[in-house]
């Protein structure tokens, strides 16, 4: 008798997709032990974004939450999503140090590595796939799913075969987008079903309403094991629910054999702890939006789209970004959406939109992509695009991290300098996230408060007052409004800083200054890059809009700033 085995991705994807990632270890561990019991194939508890979101937001340390889960969790397989060469984030890292991170992860903890590349170039798996079938791991090699002109059944089956033919224990379909229809789903796991022998999982989101549908025809093509999380971190731009899944293919030859009883009392838990982020969770990211199937955006990408848009003041614009999206994704060869490329034509989107005029603006990372630094894209990118992007230099056409140096040595050296090596993880925390680890490792990260949930009759008081509050531990910022003006004080940042100073170059969006390129006194010219300011998880040169001399600097490295807030002035 066939049965289907259940990967459950409720402590990774699903508040990936529903809270960005925000929820806590603290919140995972006490229904962790009972999780185990349940028989799922394996949990899906890290990677993708949750390792990035942990020291930016949470003040956690990602790798002490993957050996406490590993501590409960004695017999179910530990999974984590892993970016290829960009592991978990978002660019490519040398060899050495993807080598180093994924023994380390299995070290840790992680039994079983889903690993992916954006471009689904094979070349950019290579490392870590053989790292960790070296280490004992399993390996769950994964084709990106996604629906363009140039992307047929056939070139998913000859990508699996090569996954195969290079020592993966299992293959993934990730439908990171809720692409997949029941019918593509069928064809597609009948179709890899003749040519591959190892097991297939599908992997898709509820965005479009069509995953459970899909699910099951997959069920009828042969399909091994599905993704779903429990039921309140399920739906929207989430997986299908865990106990639906369970209770639908009851009595059929998909059986998954899981108890619906013991799963229904951890559905219990997890509602609990869904209304403690409820302040988070946006409406969007919880509803069917079939606009999904003519933009393609993935789960976790469209509640990250929100917010970006949400910090931009610009919340207005969400539908023009949304039309963008598919014009920026032809013209940049077809990517499948999938962290870093949905960041790179997401953002491109927005920027594209925000400015006012196509490509005025165009991060660090969207012009590497243009390069091939990501790899080679599904299809040529737009002759017009790379022109106006690299100018006359020629893109690259080898393994993109042939071309990087070994970084350990350095990093290793930087991160003992700077004083933040307390055990030998925080090296590569660091070699990740050069940016934000340091203020994380010296223990000068603030958790994030929490948003109050909203109440269904929330109207504003007369007198504008914030307070935080403490709810069973965590601390919420409460911001009362007041009436009718629309007055409203914000979180107290501490940092005044003017706005609007005659002559002076302002940030246009929210961001954080990541390096200042001059000093007070310095002279430049026009087109200088003067400031780098993180944005979106992409950076963002500032160049000078005339020469002169930089007379006054209003921020520092690390900073914070809104869009409008006046940076520096050259005169
Ligand atoms: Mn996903």
């Amino acid at each position: 008798m066939p049965k289907v085995k259940l990967t459950d991705t409720t402590l990774r994807d699903a508040h990936q997709s529903l809270i960005a990632t925000r929820m806590r270890t603290r919140d995972m561990l006490p229904i962790a032990e009972k999780m185990d019991e349940i028989g799922f194939f394996s949990l899906e508890v890290w990677g993708g974004a949750t390792f990035d979101s942990s020291i930016r937001y949470l003040n956690e340390d990602p790798w002490d939450r993957l050996r406490a889960l590993k501590k409960t969790i004695k017999k179910t397989p530990l999974q984590m999503l892993l970016r290829g060469q960009n592991l978990v984030g978002y660019r490519h890292y040398s060899d050495d140090i993807v080598v180093k991170f994924v023994e380390h992860a299995a070290e840790s903890g992680i039994d079983i590595f889903r690993i992916f590349d954006a471009v689904n170039d094979i070349r950019n798996m290579e490392v870590s796939i053989k790292t960790a079938k070296r280490m004992g791991a399993h390996v769950q090699g994964t084709v990106c799913y996604t629906i363009s002109p140039v992307h047929p059944i056939p070139l998913y089956v000859k990508m699996a075969k090569e996954l195969e033919e290079m020592g993966c224990d299992s293959l993934c379909i990730k439908d990171m987008a809720g692409l997949i229809s029941p019918k593509n789903a069928y064809d597609l796991v009948k179709a890899l079903k003749e040519e591959i022998s190892i097991p297939i999982d599908l992997h898709s989101h509820c965005t479009s309403g069509m995953a459970p549908m899909s699910y099951l025809f997959a069920c009828e093509a042969g399909v091994d094991i599905l993704d779903t999380a429990f039921s309140p971190f399920a739906w929207g731009t989430s997986q299908p629910p865990t106990e639906t899944m369970v209770a639908a293919l009851k009595g059929t030859p998909y059986e998954t054999g899981l108890d619906l009883i013991l799963l229904t009392e951890i559905k219990k838990y997890f509602e609990e702890i869904k209304e403690k982020y409820r302040g988070i969770l946006d409406p969007i990211s919880e509803r069917i939006d079939t606009n999904v199937l003519k933009y393609q955006i993935p789960g976790g990408m469209l509640s990250n789209l929100v917010s970006q848009l949400k910090e931009q003041n610009a919340l207005d614009k969400y539908e023009a970004v949304l039309a963008e999206m598919p014009r920026v994704r032809e013209e940049l060869g077809y990517p499948p959406l999938v962290t870093p490329t949905s960041q790179i034509v997401g953002t491109q989107a927005v920027l594209n939109v925000l400015m006012g005029e196509r490509y005025k603006v165009v991060p660090k990372e969207v012009r590497d992509y243009v390069k091939g630094l990501y790899g080679r894209t599904p299809a040529p990118i737009s002759k017009e695009i790379i022109s106006k992007i690299l100018g006359d230099e020629k893109p690259i056409t080898v393994r993109p991290a042939d071309l990087l140096p070994p970084e350990l040595e350095r990093v290793t050296k930087e991160a003992y300098e700077l004083g933040i090596v307390k055990k030998p993880e925080d090296i590569l925390t660091y070699a990740l996230y050069p940016a934000i680890a340091p203020k994380f490792l010296r223990g000068e990260t603030k958790e994030e408060i929490l948003e109050m949930p909203k109440s269904g009759n929330g109207k504003s008081a007369p007198l504008p007052t914030e307070f935080r509050v403490d709810v069973d531990g965590d601390e919420f910022n409460v911001k009362i409004l007041s009436a009718g003006g629309g007055m409203a004080i914000s979180a107290a940042s501490g940092q005044e800083r003017p706005k609007q100073i005659d002559g002076s170059i302002t940030a246009s969006m929210q961001g954080m200054v990541l390096k200042i390129k001059v000093k007070k006194g310095n002279t430049v010219a026009k087109g200088d890059v003067v400031m780098v300011l993180e944005a979106m998880k992409m950076e963002n040169n500032i160049h000078a809009p005339h020469g002169g001399t930089i007379k006054d600097i209003f921020v520092k490295e690390g900073n914070t700033v809104s869009a409008g807030d006046a940076l520096l002035v050259i005169r």
